[in-house]
């Protein structure tokens, strides 16, 4: 067993189509920019996961417009949307009404690392002491299982009414001025792969 940790490797291209923290989405064609449930405002772009074997991209968006309170942190209540996109053909989602949107104050190219043991928590740390950096360099992991800071808030899809599969943990990274907002916590990302569905939270 190993983890695979997301590590911060430097800036990319906004629309670089690797993972990545920050930047602007990539979306197959006539895809909307998605609105929060709660302020209707335009949710910010948060993260981009490309998934190994061309199993799709997962985009990340979260509502910035009222930090706080538009529930963004759950996974249900709409603050926030995850896709689950196809691994190709994907374009530079215009910007809504051609208006500026909230970005995130750095693109973060991200390198993943693998790292012996079974605990996420434990990998981190191993990794900054042997690599000589900061654990704020972690930018999470891919795959295996999500550390938890609360109980487990493991979403059911809403397509198949099963318990999603976890995707990824991510972390506010090295710099709070240009970090997204998960109240000093850690997300998590799942994805159904067969309903083509994805969901994000975050705890803290
Ligand atoms: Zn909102
Ligand atoms: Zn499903």
């Amino acid at each position: 067993m190993s983890i695979t940790l997301l590590i911060h490797e430097g800036s990319t291209a906004p629309y670089a189509p690797v993972t990545r923290m920050g930047g602007l989405p990539l979306a197959p064609a006539g895809t909307a920019w998605p609105v929060c449930a709660t302020c209707s405002g335009h949710l910010q772009f948060i993260a981009q996961l490309v998934l190994e074997e061309a199993r799709g991209t997962v985009a990340v968006f979260m509502c910035a417009n009222d930090p706080g309170l538009c529930e963004e942190w759950s996974t249900t209540a709409g603050g926030n949307r995850a896709f689950l996109f196809p691994a190709g053909g994907l374009i530079p989602l215009p910007r809504p009404n051609g208006e500026a949107v909230l970005e995130l104050g750095a693109v973060r190219g991200v390198e993943r690392v693998e790292m012996p043991g079974q605990d996420y928590w434990d990998a981190a740390p191993a990794w900054a002491a042997r690599a000589g950096r900061s654990t704020g360099e972690v930018l999470g992991q891919l795959g295996g299982n999500p550390y938890w800071l609360q109980n487990d808030e493991t979403p059911d899809c809403p397509g198949c009414e099963q318990p999603m599969a976890f995707t990824a943990q991510l972390e506010e990274g090295p710099e709070s001025r240009t970090a997204p907002n998960f109240g000093s916590g850690s997300a998590y990302v799942f994805t159904c792969e067969p309903c083509r569905r994805a969901a994000f939270g975050w705890q803290c």
